[in-house]
């Protein structure tokens, strides 16, 4: 296997230098290699100027594969496709393939096609148009002074689009090596450092993988992956089995799924339904559960309960356990849960209630303390954390422990305790 073609990015966008929009673009172009043995070399942001764009295409060299994303509408300010044109010293034609394109997908929408929409049938001499499933501006791809172009619109819902194709059709005309083997593990209720401690005797013996972990929403995610195209015997089973076994019941995906896409599976895999009841989290659980299409096949609803009569009123918790201990406490936390379950009829319940700060912490229960409970058909768990964090990661960090805790009883089963797997988030009260 050959060494993968250095990988480049420009993103063409005013707004991007102007700290109006975060350069996503470029994040998906490269989650979109990822699976790959590529090398993403430089990621260049640049204004609506033709000779920026120009400046931007001068620091790739032949060889290179040039992601370029913006600029390609219809607008004054989209100067992608005439950047390249002047770089590449070659002619700016209308081409009738992307002219019949963009016709057909006014047609499909019975509309009318706005004159100056023409300018995106323009295609740099070279380069052909790839049809754009999501919006009007066709994808450009091919070779211009050595390098291999991929120009993408702006819009990240149309460059998203766009990217599984030219992924595809690179990896299909070889410019992107097969995908070499790469483990991934999402993992959840962990720190990276607690992640590294685990990781250490695996990556020891095995110095010439590449190891990155991250911290996301829902913890951390680890990636291990064979560098260059190395073949798979660079990452043995041997390896992977004792990376699995390191990790252990912290690993919730092996995939690039979410802890809520994970926590729906299982509920509808074992046919089963779930409700919330919401203190600290304002619905952001609820949020999270039903982000995903299907999921009013397993959730039942949900409770967002801040005032002590409304938790009082709508799930029966106890005025004398509010009174002596406080919302955020134990015997609250439980109530809530085994309430929702009740009142919703669901198989299992979440419940959350705790203080995000930055005010209303106290000596005994500072800013973080959280109280997370999960009822399950036959038994009730609850346990308190410490999050250390401002506001709205504390909210986040309360969404990804509540879902991770039901994600463990629905793997490890209703009677077991979440709690009592592990002791490595350091967030544990
Ligand atoms: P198109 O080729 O689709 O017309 P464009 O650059 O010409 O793209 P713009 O109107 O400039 O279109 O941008 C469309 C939208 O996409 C804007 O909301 C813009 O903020 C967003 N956008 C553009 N580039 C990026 C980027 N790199 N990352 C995230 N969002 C982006
Ligand atoms: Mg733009």
């Amino acid at each position: 296997m050959g060494m993968a073609a250095p990988v480049k990015i420009i993103a063409v966008g005013d707004e991007l230098l102007e700290g109006r929009t975060l350069d996503s673009n470029s994040r998906d172009i490269q989650r979109a290699l990822g699976g790959h043995a590529v090398q993403v070399e430089l990621v260049q942001m640049v204004p609506d100027r033709q000779d920026a764009i120009v400046q931007a295409l001068d620091r790739t060299t032949e060889g290179d594969l040039v992601f370029m994303c913006g600029g390609l509408g219809s607008t004054p300010d989209d100067l992608t496709r005439e950047a390249v044109a002047v770089w590449g010293g070659v002619d700016l034609p209308e081409d009738e393939r992307a002219m019949e394109m963009i016709r057909a997908r006014y047609r499909r929408r019975g509309r009318a096609m706005h004159p100056v929409v023409a300018r995106q049938a323009r295609v740099p001499a070279g380069l052909r148009p790839v049809a754009n499933p999501v919006g009007s501006a066709p994808g450009l791809v091919g070779r211009l002074r050595g390098r291999h172009l991929i120009l993408l619109p702006g819009f990240p819902a149309e460059l998203n689009g766009l990217l599984p194709l030219m992924v595809a059709e690179l990896r299909g005309s070889g410019l992107l090596p097969a995908e070499g083997r790469v483990l991934t593990y999402r993992l959840a209720q962990i720190t990276e450092l607690a992640l590294v401690d685990l990781c250490r005797p695996v990556m020891d013996s095995h110095p010439g993988l590449k190891w990155s972990w991250w911290v996301t929403d829902w913890g951390v995610d680890l990636r291990v992956a064979a560098p260059g195209g190395c073949a798979d015997d660079a990452m043995p089973q041997e390896m992977a089995d004792a990376l699995e076994a390191a990790l252990g019941h912290h690993v919730f995906s092996r995939r690039d799924q979410d802890l809520a896409a994970v926590v729906q599976k299982m509920m509808l895999a074992r046919a089963a339904t779930c409700g919330v009841a919401e203190s600290c989290t304002g619905g952001l659980i609820g949020g999270a559960l039903t982000a995903n299409p299907g999921s009013s096949g397993f959730f039942r609803g949900g409770f967002l309960v801040y005032a002590d009569d409304a938790k009082s009123k709508l799930l029966e918790v106890g005025e004398a356990d509010l009174a002596g201990h406080g919302a955020v406490s134990e015997p609250v936390a439980r109530a809530m849960a085994a309430g929702c379950r009740r009142k919703l009829g669901c198989d299992y319940a979440l419940a959350v209630s705790g203080i995000s700060g930055p005010g209303g912490g106290t000596e005994g229960k500072p800013v973080g303390t959280t109280w997370v409970a999960v009822a399950t058909p036959s038994a009730l768990f609850a346990h308190c954390y410490r999050f250390p964090a401002d506001r709205r990661r504390n909210r986040l960090l309360t969404v990804a422990a509540a879902l991770d805790s039901l994600r463990r009883v629905l793997q490890f089963g209703d009677d077991a305790d979440p709690w009592s797997l592990t002791a490595a988030w350091d967030f544990r009260a």
